[in-house]
Order: C-alpha cells, then sequence, then structure tokens
C-alpha cells in the first residue's frame, strides 16, 4: 500500500477544503487504474494558532507506486490549492506503508502533532530530508508537518496512553457530501426537518448531526467551501445510509472518510504540576470559588489542588457553548472535578468535565429546636444560642443544599464540539455520562 499525505490545501477566503483535494486525488488514482484502500480524515492539535479550529489533514492509501501517487498528488495541489494566499502552505508527503527509512518517527509524529506544538524544521522537514521521503512542501512548507502527520496516523494512531493497542483503534466514520462547483458560496439547500428525522433514526450510531438544544442542523457548514453536509458516526454503514437519505440540492460527490473525530486523541490526563500552554489536558481539582459569569457571558470557575502546592487553574466555559454553561454555573466551591480542554493564556477552556464528589451541605448557624427560630451568636468562639428558648449550640451545623448536578461526565453541545473531542454518547468513559444531543 502507498500513503499519501497532504494538508493545508484549503484557503480560508476562497472556499478550498483539504478533504476536497483528498477526495479529487482519490479520482486521479482511480484514472490511472489506481484502487483507493481509503482516505484518512486526521485531527491534529486544536492549539495550534495559525490553524483555524479545524486543523485537518488527510491521507490517501492506494495500490499506485509511491512515486506515481507523489506525482498526481504534486500535480493536483499545483493545480487547485490556493498557493498564492499567502496563509496556505501545502504539503506532500508519500511512502509505502513500510512507513520508509524513519518509521518509528513517522508513526510517533501524529500523537505528536495532535497534542504538541512542533517544529517544522527539526521536527519534520529534517527527519523528511534525513530519511529519503518523497516530499513537497509550498510556501513556507508548514504543511509538511500536517502531511507527515497523516501519513503515519494510520499506524501511529493506534497506541493508547497507557501502551501498544490491544483493542482495535478508535477510527469513526465521516461522509462528506459536496456541492456543484458553481453553487459554491451561496445559500445550501439542505432539507432541515429531514435532517432532525435522519439524526433520530440513526442516533446513537451516528452523532453531532444537529444540536436538538439549539435547533441547528450541526452537519451543515455555514463556510463557503465545497461541504455540503458531513455525517460523522461509529459505524460506516450508519454514515453512508443516514447521508443517503437528506434531502438537499444535488450532491456533486459523496465520500467517506476514515477519521479521528470525537476521539478525545487531544487529551492528556497530566498531574496539576505538568499543566502545560497550548496543550489540552484531563486535570482533576476542586472548584475553589463559585463560579462567576462575566461580561459576553463566559463563565468562570477555578480550580484548586489542595493536595499539593501548584497553584489555581482558572476555567472557563465561553458564551459559545450555550447550555453547557449552565451545568458550569451549577458548581460549587468544595466540589471535586476533572476538566478537560486547551490551556492556553493560563486558562483551560472546557469542553466537558466530570463531578467526583459534590459537595451536599453546608455550614450554616443552627436553628433553635424549641421555636425554629435562627440563634444568634453568644459571643466570640461561645457558639450559639436562643434567648427565648434559652437553647444553645456549641457551633455552626451544615446544612444539606440543593444541586442540579450529578456525580458524572457533562459536555459541551453538539454545536460547540471540537471536531476532535469525543461526544459522550459514544462511552468508554470511566463515570455515568450526561450526554448532550
Ligand atoms: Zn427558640
Amino acid at each position: 500500500m502507498t500513503i499519501v499525505g497532504l494538508d493545508d490545501t484549503d484557503s480560508r477566503t476562497r472556499g478550498m477544503c483539504s478533504t476536497y483535494a483528498a477526495a479529487r486525488l482519490a479520482d486521479r488514482v482511480r484514472d490511472v487504474g489506481g484502487r483507493v484502500e481509503r482516505l484518512l480524515l486526521v485531527r491534529l492539535n486544536p492549539a495550534v494558532e495559525h490553524k483555524t479550529r479545524g486543523n485537518a489533514a488527510l491521507a490517501v492509501h492506494c495500490d499506485l507506486p509511491v512515486d506515481q501517487a507523489f506525482e498526481l498528488a504534486t500535480e493536483l495541489v499545483d493545480e487547485v490549492a490556493e498557493t498564492a494566499d499567502d496563509r496556505t502552505n501545502p504539503g506532500v508527503v508519500a511512502t509505502g506503508d513500510d512507513l520508509g527509512a524513519r518509521p518509528e518517527w513517522l508513526a510517533a509524529l501524529p500523537r505528536r502533532a495532535i497534542r504538541e506544538i512542533l517544529d517544522p524544521e527539526i521536527d519534520v522537514r529534517a527527519p523528511l530530508v534525513d530519511g529519503g521521503y518523497r516530499h513537497r512542501g509550498w510556501g513556507n512548507g508548514r504543511g509538511l508537518v500536517g502531511a507527515s502527520a497523516a501519513a503515519g496516523a494510520w499506524a501511529g494512531l493506534g497506541e493508547l496512553e497507557s501502551g501498544p493497542v490491544a483493542s482495535p483503534v478508535d477510527w469513526t466514520y465521516e461522509r462528506l457530501t459536496y456541492r456543484e462547483r458553481d453553487r459554491w458560496g451561496s445559500d445550501r439547500e439542505v432539507d432541515r426537518d429531514a435532517v432532525f428525522e435522519v439524526a433520530n433514526e440513526y442516533y446513537p450510531r451516528i452523532w453531532d448531526t444537529v444540536d436538538r438544544g439549539e435547533g441547528e442542523a450541526v452537519c451543515v457548514p455555514n463556510t463557503p467551501g465545497p461541504v455540503l453536509y458531513g455525517i460523522r458516526g461509529d459505524d460506516r454503514a450508519a454514515v453512508e445510509a443516514a447521508a443517503e437519505a437528506i434531502e438537499s440540492e444535488p450532491v456533486a460527490r459523496a465520500v467517506t472518510f476514515v477519521t479521528n473525530q470525537g476521539t478525545d486523541q487531544h487529551l492528556q490526563t497530566v498531574e496539576p504540576g505538568e499543566i502545560e500552554a497550548n496543550r489540552a489536558v484531563r486535570v482533576t481539582g476542586e472548584v475553589i470559588e463559585d463560579p462567576e459569569t462575566r461580561e459576553g457571558g463566559h463563565v468562570f470557575a477555578t480550580l484548586g489542588f489542595p493536595d499539593g502546592e501548584e497553584g489555581s487553574l482558572p476555567c472557563v466555559a465561553f458564551e459559545p457553548t450555550k447550555r453547557f454553561r449552565d451545568r458550569v454555573r451549577a458548581l460549587r466551591a468544595g466540589d471535586r472535578v476533572t476538566a478537560c480542554g486547551e490551556v492556553s493564556d493560563g486558562t483551560l477552556k472546557l469542553e466537558k468535565f466530570a463531578v467526583r464528589d459534590l459537595r451536599r451541605t453546608e455550614p450554616a448557624t443552627p436553628e433553635c429546636p424549641d421555636c425554629g427560630r435562627r440563634m444568634e451568636s453568644a459571643g466570640a468562639d461561645a457558639g450559639y444560642r436562643c434567648r427565648d428558648c434559652r437553647t444553645s449550640a456549641d457551633g455552626k451545623v451544615e446544612r444539606p443544599i440543593e444541586r442540579d448536578l450529578e456525580a458524572g461526565w457533562y459536555e459541551v453541545p453538539p454545536c460547540a464540539r471540537r471536531h476532535i473531542a469525543k461526544p459522550l454518547v459514544r462511552g468508554g468513559f470511566d463515570a455515568a455520562t450526561h450526554p448532550e444531543r
């Protein structure tokens, strides 16, 4: 098998799209008599600053010789990529499925590109040259990072945090449909009711198709690119059948990608002292102040780490996370939680959190057992008393508080989900889940 990785063929302004370039490359492979085994859509570190939220890289797996597949890919990029846009810096890398002269480097690269910020020169270009890989970068060559990571993804994303994988790799699927060329940039004609019906019919084998709370068809993008809609799920047959069932303007082509979307591969479980900027973490601590809503509707909570001396970590649920903010607002000082999200500028941007321990009581002034009124302070360290009934108490008592949260995982709604973030409905979490749909 030959693997061609490509990245950054899209333009922010003119509506190209990396997935579309990969689909076209697959067509060209077939046009010259090759067989396409699969198309991979790999979501890399969403914190990479020069990228939009998507940060996607692609790989085409086929049976053409490496040199021929590489030529087809570079010709295609020359023709279609927006290389005149200086923010578009495509890259193409081709190798056999033995991963060439430095297989360990290439297989490790996708995991690193998902979780770290790589140096394009040191981490990528130098090993490409060193290993004699077929590669080409346009512009500043930054696309070589994603192209190389995508080339190593099929082999490299099979490792879990704890070591080599013992169970099947967590790949998911997306069926993408594309618009006819002359419609790009115009409003998409998709039957919204049909989208909601299909989303219900196939849930939970497909997910993040719609946001029922917001009434939004999440699978239909708002950007000016060629994508008409994309159906995501755990099951290839389900995403294809669901996509087929949606009524819309003519579909120019439909392609199924194997992806790492919806997997949480970007999250690393860390101790409080290990938090670094521009990485996405899972970290457990205690809420140290009741959450606060600030200007713009963003909700802030602060985690403390009472067991150590690691200071504190502000966490934020931004306004676009909508009803998720109510879950964050429902937290109270003293709750123990695991927070997940990317850390930048010293703040964790919440994607999901797990309530581990809820504070169920709070200290309160005791009530008189005879008349039921609140007691008064009897003076410093003298406890409380009721003057009328001459009853007394030694100190404050613990009063139950009503809580709007339960133990377990809460998440942002589908309308605010990052591509790589794992929807709770997919399962495999270490506590009860409260999925948004
Ligand atoms: Zn009393």
